[in-house]
């Protein structure tokens, strides 16, 4: 079989060395003779997988001391419910700023957690001419006292990324689901990150916390300590038993991340391609991108064909040629390509060649 390059959007493909290493010692892990799915916990080996994993994901992000790394449960969408519990007790107070499908989908769950009454919304995106641009607020000038602002830096559906660090007066909270590690960003900047594993990290389910000390002192509602950061904390994120085989390839895949250079490398071979892509579409008027390049996705590049009667048949064609998973989000249509870290350049290479071929076949 030729290769196939796989653009979906989640869960994403890992890398092929990381794949393989885990088939080779699926069985047989470290030596043990059982798989590390068969072990537990609390075994020293588990513990010293743990320890690795986070020292790791530490060294390529930089996190500094003052911040908790949490492995938990629930994927992207349990933080969308753990921020709301863990941080707004008391009557605490939320400002969220709308970009896109999933931040919007995380204000209507802290809505139906903590009511309207104490969950602010502002829309961040401007449409100009056709265009769709991310206009960050003057937070400093908002008079209001909020626990935290929370924005997702980079909404996967819709492919608009916000570059730009948020100045703001109260804790930011970020979803980087879709981009964390991609690109480097100054953790000390944040209260709070987080990100569902099925992206940059490794297989669903798991998420990634990563929490400034003091935001555990916040006042919270009443919760399932499975979704308690400062149980999770106090218990080095074994509370209950975690998933383990998402722990463990996401260990192989910052492992995978750190021999390729980390994120400094990772960064400039992204933008790469997202530039190579981007040209492809611009340069091209059987393709269009609907968002200003400052904002455009460098992980999630969705375009639309002029005459989107084509669609099928250049999924289809797509497909036929080892491209797959390219059709957009149902909500917004169209194409998206979704090129997280472990999409070679040559994937997109590939991709691109196909998609001037295409054009050139049904150009009239
Ligand atoms: C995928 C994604 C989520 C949701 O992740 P789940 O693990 O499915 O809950 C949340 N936010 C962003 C930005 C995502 O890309």
């Amino acid at each position: 079989m030729s290769a196939i390059y796989n653009f979906c959007a989640g869960p994403a493909m890992l890398p092929q060395a990381v794949m393989q290493k885990a088939q080779q010692e699926l069985i047989d892990w470290n030596g043990l003779g059982v798989s590390v799915m068969e072990i537990s916990h609390r075994s020293k080996e588990f513990i010293a997988l743990t320890q690795h994993a986070e020292k790791t994901l530490r060294a390529l992000m930089e996190i500094p001391e003052n911040y908790h790394v949490l492995f938990m449960h629930g994927g992207g969408r349990g933080q969308f419910t753990n921020v709301v519990n863990n941080f707004l007790g008391d009557n605490g107070k939320a400002l969220y700023l709308v970009n896109g499908q999933w931040s919007t989908a995380a204000v209507k769950e802290a809505v139906k957690l903590v009511g309207d009454d104490n969950i602010d919304q502002m829309n961040i995106v401007e449409n100009c001419d056709g265009v769709n641009q991310v206009v960050l607020p003057d937070l400093n000038a908002i008079d209001k006292d909020y626990r935290y602002v929370h924005f997702c830096a980079n909404e996967t559906v819709d492919g608009i990324e916000i570059f730009e660090s948020l100045e703001s007066p109260w804790p930011v909270v970020v979803d980087l689901s879709s981009t964390i590690m991609s690109r480097q960003i100054d953790v000390s900047k944040y209260g709070l990150i987080y990100a569902g594993a099925q992206k940059n990290i490794g297989p669903s389910g798991l998420s990634i916390v990563i929490v400034r000390d003091d935001m555990l002192k916040l006042p919270s509602l009443p919760q399932s300590s499975i979704m308690d950061y400062s149980v999770a904390q106090a218990n080095d994120s074994m509370f209950n038993t975690p998933p383990t085989f998402a722990w463990y390839l996401a260990a192989e895949v910052f492992d995978w991340l750190t021999a390729q250079g980390g994120v400094t490398e990772i960064e400039k071979i992204n933008k790469q391609k997202a530039d190579l892509l981007y040209q492809c579409i611009d340069s091209n008027p059987f393709y269009k991108n609907g968002v200003k390049a400052e904002n455009r996705s460098r992980m999630n590049v969705t375009f639309q064909l002029t005459d989107n009667s084509l669609d099928s048949e250049f999924l289809k064609q797509a497909e036929q040629a080892g491209l797959v998973a390219l059709k957009g989000h149902r909500i917004v249509g169209g194409m998206r390509a979704s090129i997280y870290n472990a999409m070679p350049l040559s994937g997109v290479q590939a991709l691109v060649n196909f998609m001037e071929t295409f054009a050139k076949q049904h150009s009239a």
